[in-house]
């Protein structure tokens, strides 16, 4: 028997799925995977439906599904079950998880379609035969005339004619003179010609020679260089009319078809030439690891370690063409959008147009429109960021994690999800292999290698056995000691940057912070200019003459006065990148220095112009945030300085260490990519530290040597599970009453193996207003934490504490 009810997943902070009657003549075994319009609460809202029912819930009306909205399901079985599993393992609402991974509703548009009742006609009547009327009555009048011509329906968008014509209905509907009803409406969007070239056999030799030339340019961009194009890049490229072009789709010379016009910057704009390189013995060998694997069928972990510059992404590239020569699809995330271009343009360069690209920097419409390709199975490969874990791909067989251990890859709002956790979850039930890829593995990741839960594949040397870049310490105490003031940059830097301007090679600068400098400090009292709030200091930014929260947004002018104690010395410290340029410019006036972060580059053109422009030797000095440390290769940086490289080992967070290290590592391997050979300077005050001194040496093994044993004394990953559990409120008391009444939830499960922390006071005490407090659940059982936190979930909805006033945190990226 066909199943009747259909349970579908809405976006809505609830943890349960609402169940709904199928239509008549429809089997609701069809409906899973499937986009549904349904009624919801007096609206219609898009869900999923994820599961059927034959037996009718226990309320008094069912209500029936309004409308399926493709004619493919948007979700492939397994992705239903990925779905499930993120709900269940980071404890997020079934429909906020479901949402999250579906693609961009752009051809549907909400509105609200209002409809004249009994009384409502008899009201009209009335008032348009009436001589005199009040000014209230009038405005009803004007707002009940649009009906009259209508049938006695309207949609809103039609009442925003009448000035208030909407708040007016609005009004009129509470009096019982209209009804309203949510609708949505599919919407046209603008499409766009794409020509392919068709003809097999050769050219024509009867033609003439401005036509033959055409034609000959037409199909040496479509199939030697380009592939398909959008029709207008065809005609700028190839210099020829669209009359042209016409004439050749008449001949069945090339064949078009239509797609949703894409904005913004065109994927198709692209001209790049891969490097072709031949694999060295440690890439062939890694290779040959992952193609038995492939072969194998089955689902297989592996880490690729290899140190900075030991060519993974070539190993990436031969893994993919592996899993496709076995028929089956790939998917390789990279931790951020920039990276998406960079690698995006080497698959793409590989495999043409088989290559779709996904992510949250993408216009809707061209997401959409890559996302339904992908579904469609016209491409066979994905590159994207986190949320590309979600690509609906079938016959998955390969999954690449670029740089595993990027925080990135952890999203911080609902559902928190670990994108790389997420992919090695995937690969186990599509019988995939996962390939995470790092010079500096997360603890997490190398401790599975460690114990053979992963298999290890090492590449222990640069390409073309270069030279790890030389690192060495520039112990600030000291410095400190002999220069008797602290300027932004040490005097060893100072010099080494000078060598290079000298030598014309270029020079990286590594400040982990934003800004001129990092705080406002009153002498008088010793209190830090704060932000309103959050419970955070501001950063001075010197350009826009502001003192401004990292956080929330907040800024006010620098104060001359200190807020608190009217104290009149108010002192400027620690040197952020803003500073740092500006130093750098006053020691080196003709150099041609440029800065790289999110003050300085607000886009990802001009992010790409910077780059662009440093790889093109137009810059000499490249100052930057960790932006400038990631993934980048540079032929001509011979240093790379890195300036107070132990702020993040102040934190009070458990994976500081952790951070530092990788950080440390990732910005030396910037240097002494080329032919020439590299140094590496690091600025500290702790030159004992082990995640310094490790880093110094480039030696990972001794790290995850100290760092485990580290973690395996204070109980946290990857020898515990840890989840966080946050409770906020803007009221002071409501934020304290629901952390004990928690804490008394919590109790009982200390005697079930899981240790509880707090609730104490967050790191982050105060933040966009709202007050925080922290608990801390560790147990070395995942199962046990789980019921802790579920349970923590059904009390609060029993308790009616708002589900925005909880966050739970399942093996979360930092404790801060
Ligand atoms: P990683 O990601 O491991 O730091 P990349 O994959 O970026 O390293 O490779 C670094 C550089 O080495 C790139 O310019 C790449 O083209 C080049 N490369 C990769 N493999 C080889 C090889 N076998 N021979 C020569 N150059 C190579
Ligand atoms: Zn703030």
């Amino acid at each position: 028997m066909a199943a009747r009810y259909c349970e579908v997943a809405l976006p809505v902070p609830l943890r349960s799925t609402f169940t709904y009657a199928v239509p008549a003549g429809l089997n609701g075994e069809d409906l899973v995977g499937r986009r549904l319009v349904v009624p919801f609460r007096n609206r219609a809202m898009v869900g999923v439906g994820i599961a059927v029912s034959d037996r009718a819930p226990e309320v008094a009306r069912v209500k029936e599904i309004a409308e399926l909205m493709d004619t493919l399901p948007a979700f492939p079985p397994k992705l239903i079950e990925l779905g499930h599993w993120i709900s269940r393992y980071y404890l997020a609402p079934i429909g906020e998880t479901f949402r999250a991974m579906l693609p961009p509703e752009i051809e549907l548009r909400q509105d609200r379609e209002y409809r004249l009742t009994a009384a409502g006609r008899a009201y009209l009547q009335e008032l348009a035969s009436g001589a005199e009327s009040t000014g209230a009555e009038s405005q009803d009048l004007a707002v009940l005339r649009q009906f009259d011509s209508q049938d006695g329906s309207l949609s809103s968008s039609r009442l925003r004619r009448v000035p208030g014509g909407e708040a007016l209905a609005e009004k009129l509907v509470r009096r019982g003179l209209l009804t309203a009803q949510s609708v949505v409406h599919h919407r046209q969007t603008r499409m766009q010609k794409i020509v392919a070239w068709k003809a097999e056999e050769p050219l024509a030799p009867r033609l003439g020679n401005r036509q033959l030339a055409a034609e000959e340019r037409v199909r040496e961009i479509l199939t030697a260089t380009r592939g398909p194009l959008p029709i207008g890049l065809l005609m700028k490229q190839a210099h020829v009319s669209r009359a042209a072009v016409n004439r050749l789709e008449k001949k069945g010379r090339v064949t078009t078809w239509d797609e949703p016009l894409t904005a913004g910057e065109d994927v198709w704009e692209t001209d790049f030439t891969p490097p072709a390189n031949v694999l060295n013995a440690e890439q062939k060998q890694a290779l040959r690891d992952i193609w038995r694997w492939l072969v194998a069928g089955k689902f297989a972990a592996c880490l690729l370690h290899g140190v900075t510059g030991s060519g993974k992404t070539e190993v990436y590239l031969g893994a993919i063409e592996a899993a496709l020569s076995r028929g089956r699809t790939a998917l390789a995330l990279v931790p951020e959008i920039a990276l998406t271009l960079w690698v995006g343009r080497l698959v793409r360069a590989r495999f043409g147009k088989e290559v779709a690209v996904l992510h949250s920097g993408l216009p809707d419409v061209e997401r959409a429109r890559e996302w339904w390709r992908v579904r469609h199975g016209e491409a066979r490969i994905v590159v994207g960021t986190r949320s590309a874990v979600f690509a609906p791909l079938e016959n998955l067989g390969l999954i690449i994690v670029d740089e595993e251990q990027e925080s990135s890859y952890k999203q911080e709002e609902t559902p928190r999800y670990n994108g790389r956790d997420t992919a090695v979850y995937r690969a186990s039930i599509e019988n995939a292999v996962v390939l995470l890829g790092s010079a500096t593995p997360s603890l997490e990741t190398y401790h599975n290698a460690r114990a053979g839960k992963y298999n290890l594949l090492e590449l222990t040397s640069r390409v073309e056995n270069r030279p790890l870049a030389e690192v060495r310490i520039v112990d600030l105490r000291e410095e400190f000691r002999r220069q008797h003031r602290a300027a932004p940059v040490s005097e060893t830097l100072r010099a080494a940057i000078a060598l290079r301007l000298e030598e014309q090679t270029q020079t990286m600068v590594l400040i982990n912070r934003r800004g001129y400098s990092w705080s406002l400090l009153c002498r008088s009292c010793g209190a830090f200019v704060q932000c309103e709030n959050c419970s955070i200091a501001l950063t001075y930014h010197k350009s826009r003459q502001r003192l401004e929260c990292h956080y929330c947004g907040f800024s006010i002018r620098p104060p001359k006065q200190c807020p608190k104690c009217q104290g009149e010395y108010m002192y400027f410290v620690g040197d952020g990148a803003e500073r740092v340029e500006e130093y750098l410019r006053e020691q080196f006036p003709k150099a041609r220095i440029a800065r790289l972060d999110r003050d300085t580059v607000r886009t990802k053109r001009e992010y790409q112009q910077v780059l662009g422009a440093f790889a093109g030797g137009e810059i000499d000095i490249l100052v930057g945030t960790q932006m400038v440390a990631k993934g980048h290769d540079f032929q001509r940086v011979t240093l790379v300085g890195v300036v107070a490289a132990d702020l993040a080992l102040g934190r009070p967070d458990f994976r500081a260490a952790e951070r530092t290290f990788q950080l440390l590592t990732q910005v030396a391997g910037r240097a002494g990519r080329g032919e020439l050979s590299g140094e590496v300077l690091v600025e500290t005050y702790y030159p004992e530290h082990y995640a310094i001194q490790c880093a110094v040496q480039q030696d990972y093994a001794a790290f995850y040597e100290k760092e485990a044993h580290f973690r395996r004394m204070l109980h946290y990953p990857p020898f515990t599970a840890l989840a966080t559990v946050l409770v906020r409120d803007r009221k002071i008391e409501n934020a304290i009453r629901w952390s004990r009444a928690l804490a008394a939830c919590f109790a009982p499960f200390e005697e079930r193996g899981v240790k509880i922390l707090g609730p104490a006071a967050a790191p982050l005490a105060r933040l966009r207003r709202e007050y925080r407090f922290q608990f801390v659940l560790k147990s070395p059982q995942r199962s046990a934490l789980g019921r802790a936190l579920s349970s923590c979930l059904d009390f609060c909805a029993a308790r009616e504490i708002p589900a925005t006033a909880v966050i739970v945190d399942v093996d979360p990226a930092s404790l801060f």
